[in-house]
């Protein structure tokens, strides 16, 4: 059976020294880490990449970072490309997050573009997908997660999915306390995974896709029972080493 993949977006979030003691209280767990049933994944701040890096070393966990630009390189100021992500020994990068779609307007072709830069570098995109609140009331749901499932498709074709991890993140249930039932992550992780079966079926059947919305130590066994459902992205509740070490303890029972 793959393992469970928990993964822990920090956002901008805790100074150097909270996500120094995050860390060391994290890695304090090394037999719940160390379980060949479960991934654990952090995505700190770009700026404090290098120190999880080195926290980590020894440790099972691995390091991504919580987003990268569309170019390769150039005279974009303020911005992180994915060789440099690469240098600072990330393995993945969580895009098209619904706080960079939102808050940032990003559109599903930056996204896509985003997602081609991370894998000419080897860099596994964790590609976020999911609608607003409204979406679903209107019954948009699917058409809003093909459209941004197609972007990415028209730019890497579907053989590059073989190298990505999709994230399932209703916007409603982001940082707000609600959560999609299990029916409904398994009815989209479903729609996904036809989508995807354009590409061949052993491409739709190996593709992990998780969850993500308010995930905690409490709810976390719903998502991870759900069959399709390969893990957790989680907010909130990975910036608490007990809660993030609880959920990987759920993992590993799931
Ligand atoms: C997220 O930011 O991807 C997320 C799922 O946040 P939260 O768990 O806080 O809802």
């Amino acid at each position: 059976m793959k393992p469970k993949i928990i993964a822990g977006n920090w956002k901008m979030q805790g100074s150097l020294q909270e996500i120094t003691n995050l860390m060391r209280e994290v890695c304090s767990n090394f037999d719940v880490l160390n379980s060949p049933s479960v991934q654990v994944i952090v995505f700190p701040s770009f700026v404090y990449l290098h120190t999880v890096h080195q926290l980590l070393q020894n440790s099972p966990v691995l390091l991504g970072a919580q987003n990268v630009n569309e170019h390769v390189a150039g005279a974009y100021t303020g911005e992180v490309a994915a060789s440099m992500l690469k240098d600072m020994r990330c393995q993945f990068v969580i895009l098209g997050h619904s706080e960079r779609r939102h808050v940032y307007k990003e559109s599903n072709e930056l996204v896509a573009e985003k997602v081609q830069r991370a894998l000419e570098v080897q860099l596994t995109p964790i590609l976020c997908v999911g609608e607003l609140l409204e979406d679903r009331e209107k019954g948009r749901t699917e058409a809003v997660i093909q459209a941004q499932l197609q972007a990415v498709i028209d730019a890497v074709g579907y053989q590059a999915f073989q190298q990505c991890i999709i994230a399932y993140e209703p916007v409603w249930a982001i940082g707000t306390g609600l959560t999609a039932t299990p029916e409904q992550a398994e009815s989209v992780q479903a729609f996904i995974r036809k989508l995807l079966k354009q590409g061949g079926t052993e491409l739709a059947n190996k593709m992990s896709i998780l969850y993500g919305g308010s995930v905690k130590p409490d709810n976390a066994a719903s998502f991870l029972s759900v069959p399709g459902i390969d893990g957790v992205l989680i907010g909130g509740a990975s910036l608490k080493a007990q809660s993030f070490v609880d959920i990987c303890k759920v993992g590993i029972q799931s």
